[in-house]
């Protein structure tokens, strides 16, 4: 029995964690890209696969019989070539997808389809609050009208003048004193969800900072699981 688990958030480290404490063998993949990763003591598999062929090959070659896609909700590329590629390799696939955050009331957010149109929305002379992913942040570049303070965990490839490289979890004081301090008037997020981030709206909806939510691309169809307790279910099933 052979189970691979593409990982990089907090979900798979804790589904695997949790694998460890039952005696289930498994390896953990991550893409390499987050610098100083935390150190596991479990099998790793660093660096992409080489897209759907590499993952399928991987999969046989390795005779894993079960794939969990933890990846992010925003890493699309990732997700669409595991189901791919287990559909290829013939093993079974679980997406872990967390809940996205849904607006509170009384909150003042906007919601956009992509990265582009929040990148329109914002109106010019607001000062942002970028926290989209070090990746995600050239395709704000262009608005020169806007004052951005980017956030991210690794440094941005061209980063704005106010640039803070920080790793979650945050709490809401720090967020509030944050976006205080730079007398932020928007908020531009991805619809990341979880609780290790989430501390910036509620800080946002505390001083009425605008918040510019980027929604999640459609996931291919495949079996999700939406908590911890289901994707383990869904693994020990077919033990
Ligand atoms: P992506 O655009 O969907 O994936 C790009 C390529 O990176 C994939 O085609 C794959 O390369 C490789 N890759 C991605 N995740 C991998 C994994 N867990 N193990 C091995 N290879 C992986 O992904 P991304 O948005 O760049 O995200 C990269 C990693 O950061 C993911 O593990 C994700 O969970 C984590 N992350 C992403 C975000 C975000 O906002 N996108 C936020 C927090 C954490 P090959 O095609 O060569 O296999």
């Amino acid at each position: 029995m052979s189970i691979l688990i593409l990982g990089g958030t907090a979900e798979a480290d804790i589904l695997a964690d949790l694998l460890r404490g039952h005696g289930i063998e498994f390896t953990y993949s991550l893409a390499g890209v987050t610098p100083n990763p935390k150190a596991r003591v479990y099998p790793l598999h660093i660096g992409g696969f080489g897209g759907v062929i590499g993952l399928a090959r991987y999969l046989t070659q390795n005779t894993v019989n079960m794939l969990v896609d933890a990846t992010h909700p925003f890493a699309s590329e990732m997700t669409k070539n595991a189901l791919a590629a287990s559909i290829q390799a013939n093993v079974p696939m679980l997406r872990f997808e967390r809940p996205e955050w849904d607006e509170p009331e009384n909150a003042n957010w906007a919601h956009a389809e992509s990265l582009d149109q929040a990148a329109k929305i914002l109106p010019a002379g607001a000062r942002v609050f970028l926290s989209v992913g070090a990746q995600s942040m050239a395709e704000f570049a262009h608005r020169s009208d806007v004052d951005f303070v980017s956030r991210s965990i690794k440094p941005p490839s061209s980063p704005f003048s106010k640039t803070i490289v920080a790793k979650p979890p945050f709490d809401v004081a720090g967020e509030v004193h944050l976006f205080s301090k730079y007398r932020i008037t928007h908020l531009v997020s991805k619809n990341a969800g979880g609780d290790q981030t989430s501390a910036k709206l509620v800080a946002a909806k505390q001083l009425g900072i605008k918040v510019i939510m980027v929604e999640r691309p459609t996931p291919p169809v495949a079996e999700i699981a939406r908590d911890i307790t289901t994707a383990m279910a869904w693994i020990e099933r077919r033990l």
